[in-house]
């Protein structure tokens, strides 16, 4: 294993997890391993390796090779004991829920989480009679009330998508900590490179990889990383229900990753040079970026992050009416509802995370019409604000 404590995050992000797999033909990269199962002489060493007595792979739906060496670089990257992924983002988040509550469990968690993590709160958990509690996003108040009534799960997401609110996790792992209460964050939004919430108190990160980890947006998947005793749980729910990662996707992902520090350290510097730009802007209305010292949870992301994230969001002045103006005038940024990756992505909530909500839910939630998601890419940042400042020209004071 790469030596944790002196390697440092980009050390980790090329070098984790290559070192411990037997090399094919002394490749130097990590071979994509496609067979589906691997072969043993004799009897005996398959059962070993069946029953986990060896190291070695059995079958693909379980483990895989170019899959573990991808768990690896992430277990490295969040100081983890252990690591499994899937199939997608959402598969690493409903497989988690799914392993560790049962019918008349409770879950406690947010309103601003993801869109599909939402989904699964509303409609999905209901049914199975298990409780779902969500608070408004930063009522500490509200939130420890709840876990204190008891839970088997606090479930919480920082930075959130697409109001860019910063919760505590510390404090709040803190308070699950007490009833017994299992502690999960999604980490999507920070990365490793600029959070690790295993080290605040909680349980298991977990990441949608199509995001920053493969940072191209052409691979799909998910991982997640805790204790080898919890990811064990969850590993062993999801070799059955079958939402595995493709060895492909896991070796796009190992590519994506060995950048990953290089690019998350730009996509915060771009990120915090437009949150800046656009804040004296006068057709913006609100700028929310955790870097921003008006951000109202500007404090808490200075503790427990080491950057502030490639991810901002701005309302227009106008509306709706409005982004439809501005939005296809940028030259450099996909309109799309992805996030993460080198290009920049934009995108209002209206079309991406709450296209499901009315125009009141989306109000009561904090999302103006005028909303845009902005997800900084790599590019140089003169041209970024060159083009937003071209493109906010064709919109007219009012
Ligand atoms: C995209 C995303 C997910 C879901 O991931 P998929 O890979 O699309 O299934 C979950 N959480 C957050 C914060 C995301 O941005």
């Amino acid at each position: 294993m790469t030596d944790q404590t002196s390697a440092g995050q980009s050390t980790l992000s090329i070098w984790g997890g290559e070192q411990e797999h037997e090399l094919y033909e002394r490749s130097t990269q990590v071979p994509v391993v496609h067979s589906v199962s691997f072969t043993y002489k004799d009897i005996d060493t398959w059962q070993d390796v069946a029953l986990e007595k060896t190291p070695g792979h059995i079958y693909s739906r379980n483990t895989n090779p170019t899959v573990r060496a991808f768990e690896d670089k992430v277990r490295e990257l969040e100081s983890a004991e252990a690591a499994t992924s899937f199939a997608s983002g959402m598969a690493a988040i409903s497989n988690v829920l799914g392993s560790f509550l049962k019918p008349g469990d409770r879950v406690v968690s947010i309103k601003d989480s993801y869109g599909g993590t939402n989904r699964i709160f509303n409609d999905f958990l209901p049914p199975l009679n298990i409780e779902v509690c969500l608070c408004e996003t930063t009522d500490y108040a509200q939130i420890e009330t709840e876990i204190a009534k008891g839970c088997q799960v606090l479930y919480l997401e920082t930075p959130t998508n697409p109001t860019i609110k910063i919760i505590d996790i510390k404090r709040l792992a803190g308070a699950a900590k007490k009833v017994g209460a299992l502690v999960v964050v999604d980490n999507t939004f920070a990365t490793p490179i600029n959070q690790n919430p295993l080290r605040l108190g909680a349980d298991i990160v977990l990441h949608s990889a199509s995001k920053y980890l493969g940072g191209h947006a052409d691979a799909l998947g998910g991982v997640i990383c805790g204790s080898a005793e919890l990811v064990k749980q969850v590993y062993r729910y999801r070799e059955i229900n079958g939402a595995t990662l493709s060895p492909m996707d896991a070796y796009s992902f190992i590519r994506g990753m060995k950048t990953l520090k290089l690019r998350v350290e730009r996509q915060n510097e771009n990120a915090m040079a437009i949150a800046n730009w656009l804040q004296q802007h006068p057709m913006i209305e609100q700028v929310n970026y955790p870097g921003l010292e008006t951000h109202p949870n500007h404090d808490i992301a200075r503790q427990q992050m080491r950057g502030f994230g490639g991810m901002l969001s701005f309302s227009v002045t106008g509306g709706l009416d409005a982004i439809k103006i501005f939005l296809p005038k940028l030259q450099y940024a996909h309109m799309a509802a992805n996030l993460g990756c080198v290009e920049t992505v934009v995108g209002p909530p209206v079309t991406t995370s709450h296209v499901e909500c009315s125009a009141e839910e989306r109000a009561a939630a904090g999302i103006p019409e005028g909303l845009v998601r902005y997800s900084a890419g790599i590019e140089d940042i003169e041209d970024l604000i060159a083009d937003l400042d071209q493109a906010l020209r064709y919109l007219k004071p009012q």
